[in-house]
């Protein structure tokens, strides 16, 4: 059938995207396979949920015929004394995928190209290629690396140029739970020409080594080119909220917020942040379980003869040594959904969250009748 005539008019960019492959809801599959106990590893929520502290906050949220506070003024006041940095250097973004798009509407366009690693989060492609705006895709560190498929910040610095506008750098990584050694990032800021944005894209920076983290206020101080962004989507629980933010420089924070929708964040999300952030005792217990559970995965794991990255996140990537679509399917009819890592360019790989130890063993269960029917050493 041919395209409606409109078509002429989209951007090759746009219409060579292909939309966001989510991790599969969990009513998805019991509609699909008719399971009725299914759990999600799919999509590095917490396994914990959130703290109960937001579900009290949320309770009585006032009037809901009232428009949200569009400058989220008390959830600034508490992630500026949190962060120690000022209001005017915070962005709220209806997710932090709104911050990436953003720094895209402003900063990217033909002829002002992004920059990101092989193997990166997948946001960063599709908010480029919609700016239909040129990508330079920095190969990921070898295979047979210490810190493989990771990012390669020297590769990076090396393929810099007058073009490139913005470099997204996602530190500890999504999909390959990888992190840069410590003391790289700043080293790499000393070579971005100032009128090149960094997006240096923390989600996951609670679960990764405190000694491994940049010294984020450092670098704030020192580069008006950065723009670090955080969620609640992760540590905090609160991925349905749609809830996180960027640290800048403000007048990069200005520019970001002049193509914010004015009301982005709704009144439920900006009071369920401000809980979140008051109860650390919550992050705490969410970082514990997952550094206890997430070794112990990664070395029932090995145990079965498959291969996994080091990771720090709050989920492992799986090198099955083999097409991994068969695996992901056998899991899915068993009742539990993990991430195939086709779209990431690693077929062998599965991206699986770190559960509750009940959600792991029920995993592990799934994954020995998996193997049982197709070990890991044959090729498919
Ligand atoms: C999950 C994730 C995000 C953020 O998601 P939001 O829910 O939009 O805040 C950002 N970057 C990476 C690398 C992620 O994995």
């Amino acid at each position: 059938m041919a395209e409606p005539a409109y078509f002429d008019r989209v951007p090759a960019g746009i219409r060579g995207l292909a939309p966001y492959q989510p991790g599969m809801p969990i009513d998805e599959l019991r509609r699909r396979m008719g399971v009725a106990d299914v759990i999600k590893l799919a999509s590095n929520e917490n396994p914990l949920g959130c703290s109960a502290s937001v579900h009290e906050a949320i309770r009585h949220p006032g009037s809901l015929a009232l428009y949200p506070d569009g400058g989220g003024f008390a959830l600034k006041a508490k992630l500026a004394a949190f962060h120690d940095v000022s209001p005017e250097q915070i962005t709220l973004g209806n997710g932090s995928n709104d911050l990436l798009e953003f720094v895209a509407r402003v900063f990217l366009g033909p002829g002002r190209a992004a920059m990101y690693s092989q193997h990166a989060f997948a946001v960063y492609p599709l908010a480029t290629a919609a700016q239909n705006a040129p990508a330079i895709e920095v190969p990921a560190r070898p295979a047979d690396a210490a810190d493989a498929y990771g990012h390669d910040l020297e590769g990076f610095a090396r393929a810099l140029n007058e073009d490139v506008a913005v470099v997204f750098v996602a530190n500890p990584n999504n999909p390959t739970g990888t992190c840069l050694p410590a003391g790289q990032f700043a080293a790499f800021m000393q070579e971005v020409p100032a009128k090149t944005i960094v997006v240096l894209d923390e989600a996951y920076w609670d679960y990764q080594a405190p000694e491994t983290r940049p010294d984020i206020n450092a670098l704030l101080a020192r580069y008006p080119n950065l723009l670090v962004t955080r969620t609640f989507s992760k540590i905090y629980g609160l991925a349905a909220l749609r809830l996180g933010y960027g640290l800048s420089h403000p007048d990069l924070a200005d520019l970001l917020n002049r193509v914010r929708q004015p009301f982005n964040n709704n009144t439920l999300a900006l009071l369920a942040g401000e809980a979140a952030l008051d109860d650390q005792a919550f992050v705490e217990a969410s970082v514990a379980l997952n550094a206890r559970e997430r070794s112990r995965l990664h070395e029932a794991f090995l145990a079965r003869g498959l291969g996994v990255l080091d990771s720090h996140a709050n989920f492992l990537a799986v090198d099955c040594g083999r097409d991994a679509a068969p695996i992901h399917q056998g899991l899915l009819a068993s009742g539990v959904i993990v991430r195939p890592m086709a779209s990431y360019a690693m077929p062998h790989f599965l991206r699986i969250t770190v559960g509750t130890a009940e959600q792991n063993d029920r995993l592990l269960q799934a994954l020995d009748v998996v193997l049982a029917k197709a070990p890991a050493s044959t090729e498919a």
